[in-house]
C-alpha cells in the first residue's frame, strides 16, 4: 500500500482522522529522498518517538527498495498524537526507510513529534475513551484504544484502562496491552491505585511493559 506523505490515511480504518507518513511504494519511490540535510535529526526524533506499535494485525509489509536477498519486512504501525491535533500514522518501517534508503519525512511531521509527551486530555482521548468502554464496539478498535490511551497521562485514560482491566471477556484478549499501557502510564509518573485486584497476567505485563512494548 502506497500514499503520498501528509495524504488522508486510509489503509485501514481507524476512529480518528489521521495523515499518512511513510508509506512508500513504487510508483512515488523514496519521497523527497535525502533531501534534508539534517536527516540524522529526524532520524533520532522519530526512532524515539516510535515507542508502540499499533495494528499488528494488518499484516507484513516488504520493503520494495532493498536489494534482492536482503529482504526487510514490518508489521503495524506507529501512531503520533501532536498537541496541535494531528494523529500521523506510519508503517513500522518508517526508521528503516530513513536509515537505509535515505527518506525524508516532511518537517511538518517530525517537527511535531517535539510535544508528544506533554498531551492535554482533548477531543481524541475523549474518542477513545468511549470507544473503549462501550462493549457494543468493534473489538479492533477497543484494543487500538487500548494501546493509544497510555498517549495520555491523565487519570481518565487510566481510568478507562482500569474498565477493560475488570472486564473480564476483554482482559482475556487485550490484558498484555493493557498491562503495557499501565506499565507506560507508570513510568511517565502516574500513580497508579487498585491495581491488585486485575488478573495477574495484566500485572505481569506491567512489570515487564519494557520488554513487552
Ligand atoms: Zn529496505
Amino acid at each position: 500500500m502506497e500514499y503520498l506523505d501528509l495524504a488522508p490515511y486510509e489503509y485501514s480504518e481507524f476512529p480518528i482522522p489521521m495523515l499518512s507518513i511513510g508509506w512508500l511504494g513504487r510508483e512515488h519511490g523514496i519521497q523527497r529522498l535525502g533531501s534534508d540535510p539534517s536527516t540524522a535529526t529526524s532520524l533520532t526524533r522519530v526512532k524515539t518517538s516510535s515507542r508502540r506499535l499499533g495494528s499488528l494485525t494488518l499484516g507484513m509489509h516488504l520493503c520494495e527498495f532493498c536489494p534482492d536477498g536482503h529482504e526487510f519486512t514490518g508489521n503495524g504501525e506507529y501512531r503520533y498524537y501532536a498537541q496541535g491535533g494531528e494523529v500521523f500514522a506510519a508503517p513500522m518501517m518508517i526508521t528503516h526507510y530513513i536509515e537505509d534508503h535515505q527518506y525524508c519525512p516532511p518537517a511538518q511531521f517530525v517537527n511535531s513529534l517535539a510535544g508528544l509527551d506533554e498531551l492535554e486530555w482533548d477531543w481524541r482521548a475523549e474518542i477513545l475513551s468511549k470507544i473503549l468502554r462501550d462493549p457494543e464496539q468493534d473489538l479492533h478498535f477497543r484494543c487500538e484504544a487500548i494501546v493509544d490511551l497510555a498517549n495520555w497521562v491523565d487519570v481518565r485514560a487510566f481510568n478507562a484502562l482500569m474498565g477493560a482491566a475488570r472486564d473480564e471477556e476483554l482482559a482475556d484478549v487485550t490484558g498484555l496491552e493493557i498491562g503495557i499501557s499501565f506499565g507506560s502510564l507508570m513510568s511517565r509518573g502516574f500513580t497508579a491505585h487498585g491495581l491488585d485486584a486485575i488478573p495477574s497476567h495484566i500485572k505481569y505485563a506491567i512489570d515487564h511493559y519494557e520488554e513487552l512494548i
